[in-house]
């Protein structure tokens, strides 16, 4: 591991120009990925600028009726807000799918967005990996994919999000704003990350040196009829397989608000519009529900051991709206 520096921020002005006068140094929230990616010699920061003293630890409903999150917000405290809780559930329980109780303690709201693939490859410093090292090749292409995207990939790289958090935000078209030290600036959750491409080690739209200051979730009234559902291999403490965060708004038996995104299928947190799109104005029933992820899962293009994703998604996506069908008319 290499030796680094170390030092704490007290304000949002202060800690940019670090990074600006510094290529070689990196902001640190929880730690709970740069550190493991450190040790294991995957980063190699000169100097760690530990942001978690900065003032952006409040969750505030915003004037519209939205939420804004501080991106020092951590994971268990943005689980067990009540407004959290009661606009956004599926949020909530994205986040509580995630990790463990000691990891969420630690784990920021900001880093969340950051952190990094858990491919075996890109993790491994004895293989090769263009998102590790540009131009080395993707041994996963011909190699162990099984948990490798159905969506949005490309010959360069076929490596999945990780995040919880993240599909739900995604749902709800989070916008991420964040400070550099030309000014502030934001992002749509849908300009976010970076098309992979070639240059799939270019991962989001953020400057060089941009610190995440906050997440501003737009006023939804659907999203309060919402859930998320994880499958993955154990019970706890493992990353998706597959996920959706779904939410629905029934009137008349007929869907008038709709809400999808996947997990674990792509390169980012995967906003199913085209699944929204057949749903919206259809009969709520499970034909509409199946005919919505045929829609999305038809532009799948898995590789030869991830296929079963498909169906996974397929029966994930009709089994959550169904619930949520359920409970609406309930
Ligand atoms: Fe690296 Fe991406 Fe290929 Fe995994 S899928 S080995 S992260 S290039």
């Amino acid at each position: 591991m290499r030796e680094f520096g170390y030092q704490r921020a007290h304000d949002v002005p202060g800690a940019v120009a670090v990074l600006a006068a510094d290529p070689e140094a990196r902001f640190l929230g929880g730690g709970t990925n740069l550190v493991d990616l450190m040790k294991s010699g995957i980063e190699r920061p000169a100097l760690l600028v530990d942001v978690r003293e900065l003032p952006l630890d409040r969750i505030t409903v915003t004037g519209d009726g939205g939420l804004h999150i501080g991106a020092t917000v951590t994971n268990s405290d943005l689980a067990a807000h009540p407004e959290v809780r009661r606009r956004y559930p599926a949020l909530a329980q994205a986040v509580l799918a995630g990790a463990s109780g000691q990891l969420r303690n630690m784990a920021t709201v900001g880093g969340n967005l950051l952190q990094r693939t858990r491919c075996g490859y890109f993790t491994d410093v004895s293989k090769p990996c263009n998102k590790r090292v540009p131009g080395s090749g993707c041994p996963a292409l011909s190699g162990e994919h099984r948990n490798h995207a159905i969506f949005g990939a490309s010959d360069s790289c076929v490596a999945v999000h990780p995040s919880d958090m993240g599909v739900a935000l995604a749902a709800f078209d989070a916008v991420i704003a964040y400070e550099t030290a030309d000014g502030a600036g934001e992002s749509a959750f849908d300009d976010f990350y970076r098309p992979v491409g070639d240059t799939p080690h270019v991962e989001t739209a953020l400057p060089r040196g941009a610190l995440i200051t906050g997440i501003t979730l737009p006023p939804a009234p659907v999203a309060a009829h919402s859930r998320y559902r994880k499958v993955r291999e154990r019970a706890s403490y493992a990353f998706a397989i597959g996920s959706v965060a779904a939410a629905l708004d029934v009137e008349d038996g007929v869907v008038t608000d709709v809400r999808l995104a996947f997990g674990a299928v792509a390169s980012r947190p995967w906003r199913a519009r085209a699944a929204e799109r057949e749903l919206l104005g259809r009969t709520a029933d499970g034909a509409a529900f199946a005919a919505a992820a045929d829609a999305e899962l038809a532009a799948a293009a898995p590789l030869v051991h991830n296929a079963y994703k498909v169906p996974l998604m397929r029966n994930l996506v009709v089994a959550l709206l169904t619930e949520l069908e359920q409970e609406a008319t309930r």
